[in-house]
């Protein structure tokens, strides 16, 4: 089965394709010929993947999922939330600056309880569904590890004691947020349309 995902970000591609294995062929949107700058203007991750992933569905007729995850942190009120990418910079994605901004901003703070939260819009045949998927964990002091992308080596997942940076693809993808809103996913698509 043929399905976009609504990203031109390699190392999120790369993590998709090693979960949902060689069933699926999962393409980008480079490989449509898809450049444009897709708006995602929402106040929500529900509502940034749905507008991703109807903006394709409507302009090229495929069938496509779009995600879109936060980092939640407790004692921030939930934030960065849906401004993960952008939280230091308001025109830049610079995760470098974003991990020092938050680790800043929770200075000392003993409260260091966040997740990650990722929501997957899917539209097959022109209808949407949508899935989640959450990891929880907690903010480390500073950074660590040179894996992964994005909030990494800031982030402890429950049950361990090394960042998502530190651990790698191997238990990342085993109990990350995207890995679980995508296992959802490919479960449902392997039920309706195989
Ligand atoms: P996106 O919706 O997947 O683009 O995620 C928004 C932002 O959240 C990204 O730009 C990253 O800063 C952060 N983020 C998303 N997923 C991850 C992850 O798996 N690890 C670390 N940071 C992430």
């Amino acid at each position: 089965m043929k399905i976009v995902f609504v990203t031109n970000n390699q190392h999120k591609l790369d993590e998709i394709k090693n979960i949902l294995g060689q069933e699926f062929n999962i393409v980008s949107l480079n490989d449509i010929g898809c450049h444009d700058d897709i708006p995602e203007t929402g106040d929500t991750l529900e509502e940034n993947a749905s507008q991703k992933s109807n903006y394709i569905a409507s302009r090229y007729a495929l069938d496509c999922f779009a995600d879109d995850t936060g980092l939640e942190v407790d004692a921030l009120g939930g934030q960065p939330g849906v401004h993960s990418a952008r939280y230091a910079k308001e025109t830049d994605h610079d995760s470098q600056a974003n991990m020092a901004k938050l680790l800043d901003k929770l200075g000392n703070n003993n409260n260091r309880k966040a997740r990650f939260r990722t929501v997957i819009s899917l539209i097959v045949h022109g209808k949407e569904h949508r899935f989640e998927g959450i990891v929880e964990g907690r903010i480390a002091h500073q950074p660590s590890g040179v894996r992964g992308f994005g909030y990494d080596p800031v982030f402890i997942p429950d049950g361990y004691d090394k960042s998502f940076a530190e651990l790698g693809d191997e238990v990342k993808n085993q109990i990350s947020h995207r890995a679980r809103a995508v296992r959802k996913l490919a479960e449902h698509i392997k039920q309706q349309h195989v």
